[in-house]
């Protein structure tokens, strides 16, 4: 049986999709940020559910940003820390160069939350035993980073053979494999890992890009299978974008996902979240479940 549930809403901008398939940097302002993410926030109040959003906190510098932020702790959302800068190669650094990130973001935070954060994900689910040793050092309650799917891992290393194979290069890190086999817990952390189901992870993509029966077989087996850990959705707030908000036309080409209509998106979604609302809390309180 399950221990409960929660839903997870990974902010990155778009400058990061860019970075993970190769593009160069975006012009004009960021869509996951102007139309996204004020989605997700009214898509949660709708559902009556409390969400953590992890936050890239170099977005933070934003004025746009900060205020929904700000809304998003005042509806009773956990703000979380998905690093400062949201590098793909953060695992790999020097300590001091790890340390000095996530205290940059934990320290952005609190300025505007005015509470430290609880929970922590890797940019890229990719952690190290020097990226572990940080998190818990810097006083995180918990980690979500690992990731019950090991064929995300396969399916990231054939996405990176294939850039390469065209010339380009992802900023992603291919990650230790273990991170992804279930039951697989860092060392030394509290880990709330991401549901899993057939292999593949319960994200929101695997909700909105595939015919719906599997979608909702994904959410049937991400259920059965979280047993002691709550069962965690792992969204993404561009899945609340499509097309129409203004993304380059290369990124569309490159992240199939963002051409799926919005309407549609927010179908399934509202169906995945409406399955889990009752016991649905963020992570920071499972993480202080005796
Ligand atoms: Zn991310």
């Amino acid at each position: 049986m399950s221990a409960g549930s929660a839903v997870t809403i990974d902010v990155d901008g778009v400058g990061h999709y860019h970075a993970i398939h190769g593009l160069p940097a975006p012009r004009g302002d960021d869509p996951i940020w102007r139309a996204g993410v004020p989605r997700v926030l009214e898509l949660c109040a709708a559902q009556g559910v409390r969400a953590t959003l992890f936050i890239v906190t170099a977005d933070l510098s934003h004025a746009h940003a900060r205020a929904l932020v700000r809304r998003a702790h005042d509806d009773g959302h956990e703000i979380a820390s998905h690093s400062h800068a949201h590098r793909y190669d953060l695992s790999t650094l020097a300590p001091a160069l790890i340390e000095e990130d996530l205290r940059r973001s934990i320290e952005a935070i609190v300025e505007l939350t005015g509470e430290r954060p609880r929970g922590f994900r890797a940019p890229g689910y990719t952690l190290s035993p020097a990226l572990v040793d940080a998190i818990a050092r810097l006083g995180f309650a918990y980690d979500s980073s690992v990731m019950e799917a090991p064929m995300y891992w396969v399916a990231r290393a054939l996405a990176r053979a294939g850039l390469r194979a065209r010339g380009r290069a992802s900023a992603s890190q291919l990650g230790d494999p273990r991170q992804f086999l279930p039951g697989y817990a860092p060392p030394g952390l509290v880990e709330l890992p991401i549901s899993g189901a057939l292999g593949w992870p319960w994200l929101g993509t695997t909700l909105t890009m595939l015919p719906l029966p599997v979608g909702a077989l994904s959410t049937a087996l991400a259920r059965a299978s979280a047993r002691a850990n709550p069962v965690v959705l792992e969204l993404h707030a561009i899945d609340l974008c499509d097309h129409t908000d203004g993304f380059d036309a290369a990124l569309v080409r490159a992240q199939p996902d963002v051409a799926v209509p919005l309407a549609r998106k927010r179908r399934r979604l509202e169906a995945a979240i409406a399955s889990l609302s009752r016991g649905c809390r963020p992570l920071a309180e499972w993480a202080e479940r005796p």
